[in-house]
Parts: C-alpha cells; sequence; structure tokens
C-alpha cells in the first residue's frame, strides 16, 4: 500500500473517531512515528505531507536525522522531531536541539540535564510528562501520584515548557480495553492544570496503532503512529 493510501484510511478514521465525540479535525495532530522505517520511508511520509516524525532511540534516529538534515535547504525541508522513547541522561546532548519535542520526561534527573543543555543553547524544550496510568510494571513513566510534586518542582527549569501528559496504554487485545488508561490520563490532565506549574497543560499525547481511535474519543491531541500508517520493515 502506498503512503498515500494508508494516510487516507486513517485520516478516515480518525475523522470517524472525531465524529463519535464532537471534536474537531483540526485539534488532533499526527506523529509519524519511524522508527521501524528506513530513511527513504521516512522521506515518503514527510513527503505525504506528515511534517511531525517520532522516534524513540537516539541510535536508530541518527541516521534519518542527519539524511533530512543534510539535505534540507531550508528549515521547512526538515521534519519537526519528537522524541518519543525513554531518554538516558547521556544522550540528552545527542537529542537537544534536533528533536523539538521531549514526550517522555519522567524524572528529575533528566529535566536537570535538558534544562542544562538547553538554557546554554538558548531554547525553550516544550516537553510531555510520562504516566504510567496503567500501572503495569513494564511500563515508563512517573506515577500519578508523583505529578504535583514533579510539577512544583520544575518550575524552577526555566527553558522546559510542560505542555501537557504522555502515555502508553497496556497492549489489550480488544482496543475498547485501554479506554480508562486514556481517560485517566486526561482527568489527571485536568486536574494538574489547576496546579501551579500546571497551567500550560493543553496537550495529551496519547494513542498508537492499536488504540488510537479509542485514544481520540478520550481527548488526544497528539497520536503516535507508526505500523498503521508508515509501516514496519524488516532490517
Ligand atoms: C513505537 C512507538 C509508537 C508507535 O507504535 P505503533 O504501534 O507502531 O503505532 C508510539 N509511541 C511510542 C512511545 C513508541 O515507542
Amino acid at each position: 500500500m502506498t503512503m498515500a493510501k494508508r494516510l487516507e484510511l486513517v485520516e478516515r478514521r480518525i475523522a470517524a473517531a472525531c465524529e463519535r465525540s464532537g471534536r474537531s479535525r483540526d485539534d488532533i495532530q499526527i506523529i509519524a512515528v519511524t522508527k521501524y522505517v528506513s530513511v527513504d520511508t521516512a522521506k515518503a511520509a514527510f513527503d505525504s505531507g506528515l511534517e511531525h516524525l517520532g522516534e524513540n532511540r537516539w541510535q536508530d534516529a541518527k541516521a534519518k536525522w542527519e539524511a533530512f538534515h543534510e539535505s534540507a535547504e531550508s528549515p521547512n525541508d526538515e521534519p519537526i522531531w519528537h522524541f518519543i522513547g525513554t531518554l538516558q541522561t547521556n544522550k540528552v546532548k545527542e537529542v537537544i536541539g534536533k528533536f523539538t519535542y521531549i514526550h517522555s520526561l519522567d524524572r528529575l534527573s533528566l529535566a536537570e540535564a535538558l534544562q542544562s543543555k538547553a538554557s546554554l543553547m538558548g531554547i525553550t524544550v516544550p516537553c510531555f510528562l510520562q504516566v504510567n496510568v496503567s500501572g503495569e510494571a513494564s511500563k515508563h513513566g512517573m506515577e500519578p501520584r508523583e505529578l504535583p510534586d514533579f510539577l512544583q518542582q520544575l518550575q524552577s527549569f526555566p527553558a522546559l515548557k510542560i505542555i501537557g501528559l504522555m502515555t502508553m496504554a497496556p497492549h489489550a487485545e480488544h482496543a475498547e480495553d485501554t479506554r480508562a488508561v486514556f481517560r485517566g490520563l486526561r482527568e489527571l490532565r485536568d486536574e494538574m492544570k489547576q496546579l501551579p506549574g500546571g497551567t500550560d497543560l493543553t496537550e495529551l499525547s496519547m494513542g498508537m496503532s492499536n488504540d488510537f481511535e479509542i485514544a481520540i474519543e478520550e481527548g488526544a491531541t497528539w497520536v503516535r503512529l507508526g505500523t498503521i500508517l508508515v509501516g514496519k520493515e524488516e532490517e
């Protein structure tokens, strides 16, 4: 299937989910997750109008980031990159300035590393706090009860702009089973928005290939789509 065709099918499903939940399509952005695909496929995704690309490891992203960067004649020729995976503190120096958004801020040591590099570069980094809503042991992210204190602490990190929350739902045989997790993240966002340090929390990064329609129905503003949109290629 061509990229354009896959995008068309995804758009149809997004439109239906918006329709069901009374939301506007304009309130949802797609991040095309290119971690399973080649440079060429990532370029095809970008050329089909997907300007937000996501990667979860710098090791896998590097060749793609460089390929876009080296052939770019203007900033418009480069995607807006999202770092969506667990970020090791020692990788911050690689991704800062290259990835516009960080979706996986989950601990103070990472905030400190991001703050120090970002302030040296004179940039502000929009970040999502990654939350383990489901409580599943294998999922990264902070526990919901840690959020208020963390938000408070982040107020002394002026180079970080905390724009929302991110979660991954556990793999579910029936997508419907993920609904409670996505609803939980939205409710947490609404609560945190009332707290000092939480006023900029407008965004919800949630929903992947298997569950994006439920996530949209529950308020996702960014969906992260890999397999269903750009495919999965063998190494
Ligand atoms: C891989 C990945 C995705 C996309 O996964 P698909 O199921 O292929 O859509 C989304 N978010 C994160 C954090 C990922 O690591």
